[in-house]
């Protein structure tokens, strides 16, 4: 593939990530109706309301650690958990405070909170220190880098996201629902759309990283291939009405859950079996963003899912330029994207490495904390 396309696709695959994560934060925890009678429907970067008010365009937890991970790639291709580790520490120290923030951490969750507490216990001896009996969304929503860094390479894309996987879950499903997204970001990358995407082989590769999780983590159990039956559920239902298809990915869902769950909850058999599946049925990126954050629940997770995986496939210029202007990190990364492009180039032939960015993802997360903070008293919010 030419420098230019790989370009375009990894671009639209970073700012599908952005733009998802940022158009879902003022709507994070809402329900369809509650948005519905704020905004009609939400189709343009908003403010998040108080207690935790951030400014439009300004990414969350979901992009902070999907760019962590991708330094942590191009810096140790084949070892990039302790690097992963050491910037989720390093994000932390960038800032003390602010509403909704763990140090320099913005719109986190409980389970990260205790993650990344754990890993500033450890002082650096410990990747894993952090790790949790958790089948959320945690890892899927920060895997997409794996497949721009290894678009050709299967074996090292699942090393790879076994690997930083077990920084923050011990449980398969996590891994299997991380694996699919990597996945259909890798299918997307290569052909420029995820309409011919080979069922078998995606169920395959997913309960391949399910399966070695459960082995490598010593986590195997009735729950361990549940991911990549939910996927197979989706599949086989594909395509139908919409309403009918949400309704079935959260029964199947709710059937391994005790508490019930709608189709954008946190946990994994659910957001993460939507977001693929809103990224492969909707019409256009614009259209399955939109769809994705309508949603509510965990809006700007599954968001930020669609984007990379959709992004990917449709490129860059099918990213909308309103809400890519409107982006505080527009254009922030894009020596990560060069560096991306060039190791594709070369098919990555063992090694790259070393790599580190221009200005450090903590320096950068630093300031826009501070901006925010900084913008939150001038407006009084
Ligand atoms: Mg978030």
């Amino acid at each position: 593939m030419d420098a230019s396309t790989i370009r375009s696709r990894i671009t639209g695959s970073l700012d599908g990530l952005l733009i998802g994560d940022a158009l879902g934060c003022p709507v994070e925890m809402k329900t369809p109706a509650e948005i519905r009678a704020r905004y009609g429907t939400l189709r343009t970067l908003e403010d998040t309301p108080r207690p935790w008010w951030r400014p439009a365009g300004l990414h969350s937890d979901d992009s902070q650690q999907a760019i962590a991970l991708c330094d942590a790639l191009l810096e140790a291709p084949d070892a990039p958990a302790p690097v992963f580790a050491r910037l989720l520490v390093e994000i932390y120290e960038a800032y003390d405070k602010g509403p909704g923030q763990h140090g320099g951490h913005r719109g986190t969750g409980k389970n990260f909170r205790v993650t990344v507490d754990r890993l500033i216990a450890a002082q650096g001896s410990d990747p894993f220190a952090g790790a949790q009996a958790t089948a959320g969304n945690g890892v899927a929503m920060l895997a997409a880098p794996i497949a721009w860094r290894f678009p050709t390479e299967p074996a090292r894309r699942r090393a790879a996201l076994l690997s930083v996987a077990r920084v923050k879950t011990t449980d398969p499903r996590a891994a299997g629902a991380g694996a699919a997204l990597v996945e259909a970001v890798a299918y997307g990358l290569a052909y420029g759309t995820l309409r011919g995407i080979d069922p078998a082989r995606w169920i395959d590769a997913t309960a391949k990283a399910e399966q070695e999780a459960a082995e490598q983590w010593g986590a195997d159990g009735p729950t361990t291939h549940a991911f990549s039956r939910a996927l197979t559920a989706m599949l086989a239902r594909w395509p139908c009405e919409r309403a009918e298809m949400l309704d079935a990915i959260a029964a199947v869902a709710g059937a391994t859950s005790d508490r019930p769950v709608g189709p954008s909850a946190g946990y994994a058999l659910a957001s993460v079996v939507t977001a693929l599946y809103l990224a492969m049925d909707a019409p256009t990126l614009e259209r399955a963003l939109i769809d994705a954050v309508n949603l509510g629940d965990d809006a700007d997770t599954v968001g930020a899912m669609v984007g990379a995986v959709r992004g990917a496939a449709d490129g860059a210029d099918a990213v909308p330029k309103r809400w890519r202007e409107g982006l505080w990190a527009k254009g922030a990364f894009n020596d990560r994207v060069e560096a991306l492009v060039e190791g594709a180039a070369a098919r990555w032939s063992g090694g790259g490495g070393g790599w580190k960015p221009k200005e450090s993802l903590a320096s950068s997360e630093g300031r826009w904390s501070r901006m925010a903070e900084r913008a939150r008293g001038a407006l009084g919010k």
